[in-house]
């Protein structure tokens, strides 16, 4: 298995980075995407997934975005340009928008439409972060039209809002709150859209499911929401995984 959306270069994981990878490749999950943030981070993230052997997307989160556009684009373009050989490459993202956060709006759309503009020019998926605002995105995307697709991570909404990501060519990212009881609305979309549609993730470090008894979240608990989604949709854990690693597989062409 492959968690696709893992933030293994966080400073989290700088006190024993080397036993998490031990302890993931012991379960059976044997590879990574790291997601880029800033550009102040993307250095120690490539360093980090040449150190481990994981693939990498480049781009710039919501959160993060410097107040000016340029020369952020501009770097993020060149470094992209940079790696386009490099099979460890392998989106652009993560990106978005988060009505939750205080990023001003115009600044969010701004970036957000720019990096589906070099996603486009780069022939990469896309890796979005899309909070409390689905409508938005999904504007921009039938406007856009990214030509590989991508994936929403930490999805929680909806079959409605799924069905309408799925059409554009989008992915689904389930993590930790498919362990949750209370996350009816995910836990409907899983039993509803076709088993394609999903790929695993964890957000590590963050995104921690209610389960665990420790405050990191870390990519060995795939496990348990393949565990989980088996149990949604009456299969094997087996044809889950198996399932769910095809469509990683097959979206970021690993
Ligand atoms: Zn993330």
């Amino acid at each position: 298995m492959i968690d696709t959306h893992a933030h293994l270069d966080f400073s989290e994981f700088d006190p024993d980075r080397a036993a998490v990878f031990a302890a993931m490749a012991a379960v059976g999950v044997t590879g990574a995407i790291i997601p880029g943030v800033s550009p102040s981070h993307w250095d120690k993230q490539l360093a980090v997934a040449a150190e481990f052997d994981c693939y990498f997307a480049l781009g710039i989160h919501p959160w993060h975005c410097p107040p000016v556009l340029e020369p952020a684009m501009s770097e993020l373009e060149a470094l992209v340009n940079r790696h386009l050989g490099n099979k460890r490459l392998v989106a652009i993202g993560e990106c978005g928008l988060d009505k939750r956060h205080s990023q001003p709006w115009p600044l969010q759309v701004a970036y957000v439409q720019a990096q589906l503009d070099l996603a486009k020019r780069t022939d990469l998926p896309l890796i979005l972060h899309v909070v409390k605002a689905h409508g938005e995105m999904l504007a921009l995307l039938k406007a856009s039209r990214p030509a590989r697709g991508g994936v929403v991570h930490a999805f929680s909404a909806g079959p409605e809002v799924a069905c309408e990501y799925i059409k554009l060519g989008f992915k689904l990212g389930v993590g930790g709150l498919v362990v949750n009881p209370n996350a009816k609305k995910l836990h409907k979309t899983l039993s509803e859209m076709p088993l394609d549609a999903f790929v695993l993730e964890t957000d590590s470090p963050a995104m921690t499911p209610i389960t665990s008894a420790v405050s990191r979240n870390d990519p060995t608990n795939l496990v348990q929401f393949v565990d989980e989604i088996a149990q949604i949709r009456k299969k094997t854990n087996v044809l889950i995984s198996e399932q769910l690693q095809a469509n990683a597989r097959q979206l970021f062409d690993l």
